[in-house]
């Protein structure tokens, strides 16, 4: 009996040592994951930094640098900021979050209290109603603090930066930044360069709407576009999408108004546009793909979900 009290001891012991072993390699996989950042030249003055979240993007001024969007960690939030600062020729100019979601903002702590951080109000609203546990404490001060409705501008050195609210989409409050002097637009989410979107119609998004979102966005003079997830594009690669955009909320809108359960609109759907879309998706978190985007357009235009309330200032997109 003892020695085989032994044996089960020493099986056990190895057990643990090779699940030791294993969950020490889980957490060095996801540390390099989470902090592997890849960089890519756009302008002589513009970077984008890619990496596990939202595009980043540095624009380089005489000052130093300007960053729209920090990621999904404060862990990541530091070595961008280090990244960006060489990029961007100096100290952190100005920050620009541009919408709520934890990807694209989450990175913010790694710039200290009193860095300007701009975003619309409505964004600011979305991260206190969705959001409030991560914004106590230490990163309290690194929420956005320079709030606009319509449009901002900052002149930074030699360099001109205008966020624009343009109407609802992915969310109900994205902004979209244009690096004027370098006609280069940093879109976040309301564009996905060949992937399906998220969208979320509880924060105010619209897929009925989001196409004319990207009209008002067109109009803009640019000529590279940053996309929120996906690689750099151009003119046709934003058009290729709001094609695409338009398509689903004709078919999500007809076949509401006929009744269709979403059983029946999902089974008869036969979208042309998205053939060279990628899925995006993490197992047991989410999964964007057609279905997905089909049942967001569905639930909308059958008045499935309402957004929530917010007290924060309207803008003419919302109208
Ligand atoms: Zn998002």
């Amino acid at each position: 009996m003892r020695s085989l009290g032994g044996n089960v001891g020493r099986r056990v012991g190895v057990i643990a040592a090779v699940l030791v072993a294993l969950a020490g390699s889980l957490v060095v996989y996801f540390y390099n994951q989470i902090t592997l950042l890849d960089h890519e030249i756009v302008t002589d003055s513009v970077h984008v930094i890619y990496g596990v979240g939202g595009n980043v993007a540095v624009l380089r001024t005489e000052r130093g640098a300007v960053i729209v969007d920090t990621m999904t960690f404060p862990l990541q939030g530091r070595r961008i900021r280090e990244l960006a600062e060489r990029l961007g020729g100096g100290p952190t100019q100005a920050v620009v979050n541009t919408h709520y979601h934890a990807g694209h903002t989450h990175g913010n702590p790694a710039w200290p209290a009193g860095t300007r951080i701009v975003a619309t109000e409505r964004t600011r609203a979305y991260l206190e109603r969705f959001d409030p546990a991560f914004w106590e404490g230490s990163a309290e001060g690194s929420a956005p603090s320079d709030l606009f409705t319509d449009r901002h501008e900052l002149r930074i050195g030699d360099k001109t930066i205008r966020s624009f609210y343009l109407g609802r989409g992915h969310t109900g409050g994205d902004l979209v930044v244009l690096f004027v002097e370098d006609r280069v637009l940093h879109t976040g989410d309301l564009f996905f360069n060949r992937r399906y979107p998220n969208i979320d119609l509880e924060a105010g998004g619209s897929v009925q709407q989001w196409a004319e979102t990207l009209e008002r966005v067109l109009a803009l003079r640019f000529e590279k576009v940053i996309p929120g997830h996906g690689p750099v594009t151009d003119r046709a690669g934003l058009l290729e999408f709001q094609r695409f955009i338009a398509e689903v909320a004709e078919y999500a809108r007809v076949s509401a108004a006929a009744g269709k359960s979403l059983e029946e609109t999902l089974a008869a759907a036969n979208l042309e546009h998205d053939g060279a879309f990628e899925e995006m998706s993490i197992p047991f978190v989410f999964k964007f793909d057609r279905d997905f985007v089909i049942r967001r357009a569905w639930e909308e235009a059958s008045g499935f979900v309402q957004p929530v309330e917010l007290s924060a200032p309207e803008s003419p997109g919302n109208r």
